[in-house]
């Protein structure tokens, strides 16, 4: 009865999970999505730390399970509460490297139980073979072992070096032969993985007197050397793999590590029999490698190579020094005319305006120019910001319809019709570079074609770069015209030159 009524636990939460999923896929439903897994995850937890029985016993050290959960639940909810908008890619970095420790962990602890009892075979001296333990152990449940700890240990290391990149703390790192030096690492890391599977477990045939007796399995001491250096091995390639990875491909960066740990986690599934685990695992690999493509498209950048770590800094920082000729600026009173008689403005915004949490005040700038009869819609670039959907998140802080929201290649459609476009804190996704300069760093990547609007008018403070540290050449276009200023200090005064207007 209690093993049914936790199988009921699991296929409830795995339903939960794929709901909840489904449900993400949309703005209105995001919120109501992801309460509803979380609340089948819970009745997973609760359901195996009551239910679950190893060789007939019941979870016992409820103490330690309850501390944890108290602990982690305390840490995430004060982090979640506490984290800005603009830092939230750095937190999902963090809290996916903890899914893949936890993989890696869940792998090790699992290897020590089978190497601790295999050991006490092994160690048995004849006279006490009534006593001995055999153990059984497959090729398969070591190969899962295996490759939880390899999946687990990139997503970990992985995971805190996108952390530290995404918050300035590790800067680009690429060396000569980095591609090379990755491959080989990897190579490393399959042999050495081959060769444990090879060699454990073997077999030691027991005689006595000349007669065989048994055939134990057992994990020997180089297993367990092995296994350290294929972490150690893991870990180094997680960090490799990342290091040299610049600004634009970052996205897909961290959604190919979230798809890695959704992996590992499914080891743990298999290694337990948890079907639960085996399903969140699966959802979260799938998810986060159709999100990898998808981001690869738009971003246009190949997997490959993203995974031999590659596309770096050196090439944004050679873009960044080429030079550009004069920009033109518009005053605040001169842009709040503009808008006010336009018929269409296109609002683009980008990371500048959740920096400057600027939000709320573009929202009011929307309704007093609808008030004034113009149309106003947003243009939202899939890469705009530091995190997949970062800009549909930050507008709907601030209750702007769904329905204005216009994604990438319906904007495009749009501009040729659109009298103004302001764009809000973004740059690199309206840099014309990315489609007529075959020497950027971000050539190839779709971006929104803001140029085909009659007017242009860009905010952000100053004639720095974007994120991928490149000259945008849409600043010196006649079209264009600069306003300078914090976005949210730009809109206020925007705001109440129109009033006034
Ligand atoms: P960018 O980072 O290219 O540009 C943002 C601009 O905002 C900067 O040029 C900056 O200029 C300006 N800015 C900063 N603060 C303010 C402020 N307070 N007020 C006004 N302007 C401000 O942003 P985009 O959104 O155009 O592009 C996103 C980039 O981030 C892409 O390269 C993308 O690949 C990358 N990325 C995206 C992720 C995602 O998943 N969305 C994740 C990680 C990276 P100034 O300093 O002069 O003000």
């Amino acid at each position: 009865m209690g093993i049914n009524l936790l199988t009921l636990c699991y296929l409830i939460a795995s339903v939960t999970f794929i709901l909840g999923l489904k449900m993400l896929s949309h703005p209105a439903s995001a919120r109501k999505g992801n309460l509803i897994a979380a609340g089948g995850m819970i009745i997973a937890i609760i359901g195996t730390i009551f239910l679950y029985k190893d060789n007939g016993q019941k979870l016992h050290n409820h103490e330690w399970i309850f501390g944890g959960i108290f602990i982690g639940g305390v840490v995430g909810v004060l982090s979640a509460r506490k984290v800005k908008m603009t830092a939230m890619p750095e937190m999902v970095s963090l809290f996916n490297g903890m899914g893949g420790a936890c993989a890696a962990l869940i792998s090790i602890v699992e290897f020590n139980h089978l190497y601790k009892s295999a050991g006490f075979t092994i160690y048995t001296p004849l006279s006490a073979l009534g006593d001995t333990t055999i153990v059984e152990i497959s090729k398969s449940h070591l190969l899962i072992i295996i490759l939880g700890l390899i999946i687990g240990s990139i997503s970990l290391a992985g995971s805190v070096i996108a952390w530290g990149k995404l918050n300035g703390k590790i800067k680009d790192f690429i060396f000569k032969g980095q591609h090379i030096f990755n491959l080989i690492i990897l190579a490393i890391i399959i042999l050495t993985a081959a060769y444990f599977l090879y060699t454990s477990p073997s077999h030691s045939e027991i005689k006595f007197s000349g007669i065989h007796l048994l055939s134990i399995p057992f994990i020997s001491k180089t297993s367990l050397y092995l296994l350290f250096a294929i972490l150690g091995l893991a870990l180094a390639y997680g960090i490799f793999f990342v290091l040299p990875i610049g600004g634009a491909d970052m996205p897909v960066v961290i959604s190919l590590l979230n798809s890695f740990t959704g992996v590992a986690a499914a080891c743990g599934g298999f290694l337990y029999d948890n079907k639960a685990m085996l399903t969140g695992g699966i959802l979260v690999g799938a998810a986060g490698t159709l999100l990898t493509i998808l981001m690869c498209k738009a971003m246009n950048r190949s997997l490959k190579n993203v995974l031999i770590g590659s596309f770096g800094a050196s090439a944004a920082t050679s873009a960044a020094k080429q030079q550009q000729g004069a920009y033109k600026e518009i005053s605040i009173s001169d842009a709040a005319m503009v808008m006010s008689y336009a018929h269409k403005v296109m609002i683009v915004p980008g990371y500048g305006l959740a920096v400057a949490q600027a939000q709320h005040a573009c929202h009011e700038l929307e309704k007093l120019l609808t008030e004034k009869n113009v149309e106003v819609k947003y243009a939202i670039h899939p890469v705009a910001g530091r995190m997949p959907g970062h800009m549909n998140v930050l507008l709907a802080e601030a209750d702007v319809s769904y329905d204005n929201l216009l994604e990438m290649e319906q904007a495009n459609e749009e501009f040729p019709s659109t009298d103004v476009v302001l764009v809000l804190g973004a740059n690199d996704v309206v840099n014309p570079a990315a489609k007529t300069d075959p020497s950027s760093p971000i050539y190839g990547m779709p971006i929104l074609d803001v140029e085909l609007a009659k007017i242009c008018i860009v905010n952000k403070r100053s004639m720095k770069p974007g994120y991928a540290g490149i000259e945008n050449d849409l600043f010196f276009q006649p079209k264009t015209s600069m306003l300078f200023g914090d976005a949210k200090k730009v809109l206020q005064d925007l705001i109440s030159e129109i009033k006034n207007l």
